[in-house]
């Protein structure tokens, strides 16, 4: 049995659940698949799970796991994985299961695989691919030891619409947890700025990256975007730096889009920039090294100093 953690908060589903279950469809090769979803009041998820095409949803109540906790969640997890026996154990990687996933596999005295960005077959073993060394190798991991092994996955490695519905069975359990051994106090959840513009709605895209050197030198992206009709926006470190605000930022901690035209300026083209842009229909790179990752996945690649082809770009555009 395939078995997905599954994440809310404040009742409603984390989007990156659909995503990890489109992943135990495509790993079940007949396999049953059993979602398990932990907090306090879980009716409005549990319904919205029900419609998954997995044999059983199982709603883990206890009022002490609301709000969510580390110590919380790993002792009722802890407790649903031993008696359920899953071969394999499914989460998204969110910041909720970089919290608690460390924990819930040393109790369970299991492997734990993080950030994986797909599977394949190995020797009649799956191995997980994971980014390492900030995406500039990708290793192949095979998880040893006793099952269940537990593996994360990268938002945006699966597509949540991808997720084949059906009709499952939905059975609430009683988590089993003693509220005295929480260790932690939470406070109030941090709060996500809300976001100005939703890139996600974008036909065209230009992103700037740490090739753009200065935050002055964004302006030349900028009239390129207004050229071009798009939306801008950047790889982390620029929104890192202030340079343009978080809400811009693509890839797997930022917004992951599909326009039609996403235009990569001075990006290298990590593995976590290229989730938030690779469903782009046409992607244009333009960066100096013939080497960067980013030409894999562009369409149509050039190869030259930024400061040079944008400046010629946008005039030839506005004539
Ligand atoms: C947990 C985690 C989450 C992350 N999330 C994200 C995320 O959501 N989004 C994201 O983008 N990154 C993310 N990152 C960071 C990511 O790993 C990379 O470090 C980042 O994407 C690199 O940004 P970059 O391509 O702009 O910079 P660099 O990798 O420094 O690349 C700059 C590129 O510009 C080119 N260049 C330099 N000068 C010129 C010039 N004059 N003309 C043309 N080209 C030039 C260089 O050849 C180089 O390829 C994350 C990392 C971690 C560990």
């Amino acid at each position: 049995m395939i078995l997905v953690l599954a994440e809310q908060r404040g009742g409603r589903l984390n989007r990156a659940s659909w995503e990890v279950i489109a992943a135990a469809q495509q790993l079940a090769d007949g396999d049953t698949i059993s979602v398990v979803l932990p907090g306090g009041d879980l009716s409005a998820a549990g319904q919205e799970l029900a419609s998954a095409a997995v044999t059983e949803v199982v709603l883990l109540q206890h009022a002490a796991l609301e709000p969510y906790t580390p110590d919380g969640f790993v002792q009722a997890l802890h407790a649903f994985v031993q008696q359920a026996e899953p071969s394999l154990v499914l989460l998204a990687h969110t910041y909720q299961t970089r919290d608690f996933a460390p924990a819930l596999a040393a109790r369970l005295g299991r492997s734990l695989i993080t950030d994986c960005v797909g599977v394949r077959e190995q020797g009649g073993a799956r191995a997980f691919t994971r980014p390492m060394f900030q995406g500039k190798l990708a290793a192949d991991v095979v998880p040893l030891g006793p099952t269940p092994h537990l593996v994360s996955f990268q938002i945006g490695t699966y597509r949540a619409d991808q997720a084949a519905r059906g009709n499952a069975a939905v059975r609430v359990a009683e988590a089993a947890l003693d509220p005295a051994r929480i260790r932690q106090q939470p406070e109030a959840p941090f709060q996500e700025a809300r976001q100005a513009v939703d890139l996600s709605q974008a036909e065209r895209i230009v992103a700037v990256g740490r090739g753009i050197k200065n935050q002055e030198s964004i302006a030349l992206a900028e009239k390129l975007a207004t050229a071009l009709g798009a939306e801008l926006a950047a790889s982390r470190p620029i929104c890192d730096a202030g340079w343009l605000p978080m809400e811009r930022q693509i890839g797997s901690s930022g917004q992951t889009v599909a326009p039609k035209l996403y235009v990569a300026i001075g990006i290298s083209g990590a593995i976590q920039h290229v989730v938030g842009m690779k469903g782009a229909r046409t992607i244009v790179a333009i960066n100096k090294d013939s080497e960067a990752p980013i030409f894999e996945v562009a369409d149509y690649g050039i190869v030259a100093d930024l400061f040079e082809v944008l400046p010629a770009l946008t005039s030839a555009l506005q004539e």
